[in-house]
């Protein structure tokens, strides 16, 4: 087979310049399951800042203050050894999921397929029409109807993505102080306003121009599919032995027999090709711009129902499956990674098991001296720092103040300890003097 294909990607022309991608507008059972997938991905995106648990944002990321809560419980800095843990898993996790079954998270979860092909195509589809009607759109001259189209376009891709920018935000700062801000103007919070018009302005741009290229070019797990991959993952493949048969795929003839001819069930209509958002033919083989996002799929079952020939020519599968009529096995690469998986999982639920409620750090006052009081006393001076990190409120032992903290809070407060014990409890945990 020609390889000559690897040495480009279908969206950029031999000249360097951008190739313009016009895919067919899907359709099919896979479309629709994606379709159902994507609107509870949503959802779940758009109401998960939201959502509030106990008084917590449901998924909150702010960075700024150092907050973040993740499924409705509040983690601190000082919970980054989780965070590391959780990366590491979350790593782990995509690896073998990828070794598994390929980009099946690009097509099917990846929030930039979600927006791109869910809601901004469609909106194109709607807009503009189909992809024939879209091509001839594009040549036309600017005339009347054009810029009317054009402008409808781009300004729902703009308050789409300004919409997007704002839930963005949210995560990030916070559900309340984002309502806050709009309830007051943006003009009270111009130090706010700017950064959201400058992530409205990429989103916009990733979705309106650059599109394809974030999976193609920029998305790190996508370069990683080189490494991943191997014969035994599953992914969306033509069979090319059914297809090409011996003599080669071939246009379709009524009332011939292929089969007596030598030719395989590919009847060379592009279809395929047509409906790819990447631009690619899946036909080739497996290629890095491959996002798994099954629309041959469901275009090459309409061609072989169309023709009555069984469904399936492009389906989801592995090479060595194809080649070698095998079917899915689970690899030792496979069984490693799921063990360090289980393991490191393990690890992460003890970690969040053992966690403290309260971490506190109670230090003696820098430059301060004991003190001799009456009846023998001896009187020190502390500093205690408390972090709360549970959303119930505990209260701290009236021995070392009289005060209660609210949950999440975080405080720091002097005092004086004239007890001879050198630890006292502190509900659960034990606060030691430094
Ligand atoms: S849609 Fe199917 S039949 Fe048509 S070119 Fe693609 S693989 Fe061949
Ligand atoms: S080759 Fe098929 S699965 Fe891959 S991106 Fe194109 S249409 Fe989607």
């Amino acid at each position: 087979m020609e390889e000559n294909f690897r040495d480009s990607i279908g969206t950029i022309t031999e000249e360097g310049k951008r190739n313009w991608i016009f895919p067919k507008k899907p359709s099919g059972r896979y479309y629709d399951y994606r379709k159902y997938v994507s609107y509870f991905l949503l959802v779940f995106l758009i109401a998960a800042p939201f959502v509030k648990i106990n008084g917590h944002q449901f998924l909150l990321f702010n960075v700024l203050d150092r907050r973040f809560n993740i499924f409705g419980l509040p983690f601190w800095p000082q919970d980054f050894h989780l965070v590391v843990v959780s990366m590491i898993i979350g790593v782990i996790f995509i690896a073998l999921f990828t070794v598994a079954y390929g980009r099946i998270f690009c097509g099917w979860m990846c929030p930039q397929t979600i927006f791109l092909e869910m809601v901004f195509r469609r909106i194109e589809y709607w807009i503009d029409g189909d992809r024939g009607a879209q091509i001839r759109l594009d040549k036309a001259p600017w005339t009347g109807k054009k810029i009317r189209k054009r402008l409808l376009k781009w300004s729902i891709f703009f308050l789409i993505s300004f919409f997007i920018a704002n839930v963005f935000l949210a995560y990030l700062i916070g559900s309340d102080q984002l309502i806050a801000y709009i309830t007051d103007g943006p003009m009270a919070h111009l130090s706010t306003m700017v950064p959201l018009l400058i992530f409205t302005a990429v989103f916009y741009f990733i979705f309106a121009w650059f599109r394809e290229q974030v999976c193609i070019i920029a998305c790190p797990y996508g370069r990683l599919q080189g490494v991943l991959l191997d014969n035994k993952s599953i992914v969306v493949a033509y069979d090319h032995k059914r297809g090409e048969g011996e003599n080669g795929r071939k246009k379709f003839r009524k009332n011939e027999d292929r089969e007596a001819l030598g030719h395989g069930d590919c009847i060379d209509c592009f279809q395929c090709v047509n409906v790819c958002p990447t631009g690619i033919d899946i036909r080739n083989g497996t290629q890095l711009e491959c996002v798994n996002c099954t629309a041959c799929i469901d275009e090459c079952d309409h061609i072989m129902d169309s023709i009555n020939k069984p469904k399936g020519l492009i389906r989801y599968a592995s090479e060595d499956e194809i080649t070698q009529d095998k079917k899915f096995k689970f690899t030792a690469r496979m069984k490693g990674y799921t063990a360090v998986l289980v393991v490191l999982i393990g690890i992460l639920v003890g970690m969040l098991f053992m966690r403290n409620e309260v971490e506190a750090n109670v230090l003696r006052l820098p430059g301060q001296l004991y003190e001799r009081k009456d009846n023998n006393i001896i009187s020190n001076v502390y500093n205690v720092s408390t972090a709360m990190l549970t959303r119930f409120t505990i209260g701290l032992p009236a021995m070392i103040l009289a005060r209660s903290l609210s949950p999440s809070s975080s405080s720091t407060f002097s005092l004086s300890k004239t007890s001879t014990s050198d630890s006292w409890s502190c509900d659960r945990k034990a606060v030691k003097f430094a």
